[in-house]
């Protein structure tokens, strides 16, 4: 819900706009589930905005918990669609990985989620709901989650207008949720207009699914490199407005024999060189019906020694909650539709 149209209607009813503000707060920054809550509107009020609006909260079908801390959520929508969120507690705080479609159409090799197919985009209500809704479920702890990464299920660029819509709510201060927009990372697969677009309307990071270092393998395990090369990527890369002194991060999922030969690292080495950035290794999550392997212990060591020695930042990212199937490329898994 938008406050533009929020004050339209106090309007209409002949009220004052800031109410509109009121509402939103209480909303967001409250976190409350019903109008009865929003104490600072009279009775009447109240009323009237609970026969024409609703709150709902997303249906949780399932939690699971990694033994690693990691709790995954299966939300089920309103149409029967499910989708995925993940928490993820680090030292002080929490990060939330989030999915912005049902599905996605994008067709990566590697991917789980690729493999499902695509559904449909998820509402702007829809995304900020899986952050709300945690943050209500966190209780004391929910002030904790700083953190936001659009990796979960779908490609957040291919959902433009609606990524951006929920950018807008968990970063506002006066009614929002006050994400800092340096703690809020979108992953993309490289749509290069929508890159370029984000670019010049928001102030969050991105991340970059590379996955191969030259134009061939990564055609070849994701098809849209035939539409925006590495080239053209890594070119909107650099035309992408980062305030002073951020980088952009490359995620490198690593797959055995398919990318992650020692040349195959000094060619990372070469294309990202030129740029500031910031290489995560992600060794491959094996999952069902995937005809891909993760490379061993030492291939992993020795492909992150060469990006380390070129003067790269890099690290190895090892997924966190595994065992549930809530690590990267493991979401969405068989069904993203309920069974009810
Ligand atoms: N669509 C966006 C965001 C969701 S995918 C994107 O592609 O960036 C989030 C991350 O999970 C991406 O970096 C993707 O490369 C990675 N990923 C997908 N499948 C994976 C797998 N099987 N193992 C490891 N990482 C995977
Ligand atoms: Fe979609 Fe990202 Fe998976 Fe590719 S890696 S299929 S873009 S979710």
């Amino acid at each position: 819900m938008d406050s533009f149209f929020l004050e339209d209607w106090f309007e209409g009813i002949g009220e004052k706009k800031y109410r509109a503000a009121q509402v939103l707060r209480w909303l967001y920054m409250h976190n409350v589930s019903s109008f009865e809550e929003m104490t600072n509107l009279g009775k009447n009020m109240r009323q009237k905005l609970d026969s024409n609006f609703f709150i709902n909260r997303l249906k949780r079908v399932e939690t699971e918990k990694s033994k690693d801390g990691s709790v995954k959520y299966l939300f089920g929508l309103e149409d029967g669609c499910l989708i995925e969120s993940v928490l993820i507690p680090e030292k002080e705080r929490f990060t939330l990985c989030i999915s912005s479609q049902v599905g996605c159409a994008m067709g990566c090799k590697f991917c789980m989620t690729g493999k499902s197919g695509f559904k449909r985009n998820l509402t702007q209500g829809e995304i900020v709901s899986q952050v709300r809704d945690t943050i209500f479920d966190m209780g004391e702890s929910g002030s904790r989650l700083t953190n936001i990464v659009f990796m979960g299920m779908g490609e957040p660029l291919a959902n433009y207008e609606n990524v951006k819509a929920a950018l807008t709510i968990l970063t506002d201060f006066e009614y929002g949720f006050k994400f800092s927009n340096r703690k809020i990372t979108i992953s993309t697969s490289g749509i290069v207009p929508n890159l370029l677009k984000l670019g010049q309307d928001t102030k969050v990071n991105p991340a970059i699914s590379l996955n191969a270092a030259d134009e061939a393998t990564r055609s070849a395990l994701m098809p849209v490199n035939d539409k925006y090369s590495i080239k053209d990527l890594l070119q909107a890369c650099v035309e992408y407005r980062m305030k002073k002194g951020r980088r952009i991060t490359f995620e490198y999922i690593l797959i055995q024999g398919v990318n992650d030969s020692i040349e195959d690292a000094r060619k990372l080495v070469k294309l990202l060189r030129p740029l500031r950035t910031k290489v995560n290794l992600i060794p491959f999550n094996p999952h069902e019906g995937s005809e891909f392997a993760r490379p061993s212990a030492k291939a992993v060591e020795d492909f992150h020694k060469i990006i380390v020695k070129s003067g790269l930042t890099a690290i190895v990212r090892h997924s966190k909650g595994d065992d549930i199937s809530a690590a990267c490329g493991q979401l969405g898994a068989k069904n993203t539709e309920s069974q009810e």
